[in-house]
């Protein structure tokens, strides 16, 4: 079966051209089925293990964890902690290390970070009187780690920054970023974003020696409405949990006032899991094992090289202000002059039905990277091809008649 066809809504949508994997990933056939299934077959609570269906449920859970471990190269399954996406996954970290945070405490970010990784910092910054320090870029550069040296202090407690940006698309070298952290200070707990990343090339968390990190089953082929946390199992015993309730209570006393929680990944998996997303996020992890992330990394690398060379040779940066042409994750954004961009997504969806994406794409501070508060971003998956590469080319050769299409 060619990849295209395991996309149900491809054949649903004849002449989508579906450009906008950076916000979501279209689902293929075997996901969609998973989670019915699951409703169908099982539909019971996973903590209920006193008969069949339920302990099925629990069976996926476990099975479940196992593979995302795999995936992530965690050395411990139980470091897997399930939540409702990457934006649960840092607000967990950032309010669960709030009693670790203290006055004048530096929390180190970047200018390129998702507002899922700042305003849970901002707000615990500001709470706990701490400092916020943000890396500046230019847009065609991640994370200068020659330049670290000069915004590592001794006061600095937590560094978290984004594996690949879902604005500038530069990819960060993790693992020599956290060389040179902890050879400045050992003691900076450091936490990666890695929503953009997690289905487009190899995540190690083991390699690259990080503290915690972040990504969304939604990015990556799979279901809505779930997550995943992974941490270091030393810092997760230390974290504190955001939500309290069943499935994560051990004990509580008579007097209403001691209690004991359970041991990790329960810690933070109060009330029930979304279960019917968590089997269809096995088959999403069925299916990335399957295809192989390396083989999605250079596909989508030879995506971004072809369009690189049709832009060039169509002369289309005269016109258009690309941001982030040179880099290698497979997202580009622009802006074409006098045009805003909402305007140009309209007229590739109207007149070429091609699915992009404009605004500040949740990553306000990106304005300081190239100096503009929005943009257009498009941002490519598996099934992306070089025929609709073409059309996009098409499209941008046509941008000056946006008007005639739109009004
Ligand atoms: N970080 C980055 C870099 C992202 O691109 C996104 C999603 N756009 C998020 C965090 C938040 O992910 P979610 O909305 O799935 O929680």
């Amino acid at each position: 079966m060619k990849i295209r066809e395991k996309f149900p809504i491809l054949r649903n949508n004849p002449g989508l051209i579906y450009l906008d994997n950076g916000a979501t990933t279209l689902k293929p056939i075997s996901v969609i089925q998973a989670e019915t299934s699951y409703l169908e077959n099982i539909s019971a609570n996973p903590h209920a293990i006193d008969y069949k269906t339920g302990f099925a449920a629990t069976e996926i859970i476990t099975e479940t964890r196992v593979k995302t471990a795999k995936l992530i190269n965690a050395k411990n399954t139980n470091e897997v902690i399930f939540t409702s996406g990457t934006t649960h996954s840092i607000n967990q970290i950032a309010f669960g290390l709030k009693n670790f945070i203290h006055e004048k405490d530096e929390i180190l970010v970047t200018t390129m970070e998702h507002s899922a990784n700042l305003l849970p910092w901002i707000i615990v910054a500001n709470e706990k009187k701490a400092q916020i320090v943000k890396i500046p870029l230019n847009k065609d550069t991640g994370i200068n780690i020659n330049k670290l040296v000069e915004v590592i202090t001794p006061q600095t407690k937590i560094f978290s920054f984004v594996h690949a940006s879902n604005t500038i698309g530069f990819e960060n070298d993790v693992k020599k970023i956290v060389q040179k952290v902890r050879t400045i200070n050992p003691n900076i707990i450091i936490v990666v974003d890695c929503a953009q990343t997690i289905a487009h090339t190899n995540v190690d968390v083991e390699s690259w020696d990080v503290d915690f990190i972040a990504f969304s089953a939604h990015k990556m082929y799979g279901p809505f409405g779930l997550g995943v946390l992974w941490g270091k199992i030393a810092l997760l015993n230390e974290l504190l949990p955001i939500f309290y309730g069943g499935g994560m209570s051990k004990e509580i006393s008579e007097d209403l006032i001691n209690y004991k929680l359970a041991s990790i990944p329960a810690k933070f998996e109060a009330g029930t899991p979304n279960i019917s997303a968590i089997a269809a996020f096995l088959a999403a992890l069925n299916f990335l094992e399957e295809i192989k992330i390396e083989k999605i990394r250079k596909h989508e690398h030879e995506l971004k090289d072809y369009l690189r060379n049709k832009i060039k040779a169509n002369k289309l940066d005269l016109k258009i202000d690309f941001y982030n042409l040179e880099n290698h994750a497979p997202i580009l954004n622009f802006n074409a002059k006098n045009v805003n961009p909402q305007d140009i997504t309209h007229f590739l969806d109207f007149k070429y039905k091609i699915a992009s994406r404009s605004g500040a794409h949740c990553a306000r501070r990106t304005e300081e990277v190239y100096g503009e508060k929005t943009s257009v971003r498009i941002s490519f998956g598996v099934y992306n091809t070089k025929e609709e590469i073409d059309v996009l080319i098409e499209a941008l050769n046509n941008i000056d008649k946006f008007l005639d299409v739109i009004f």
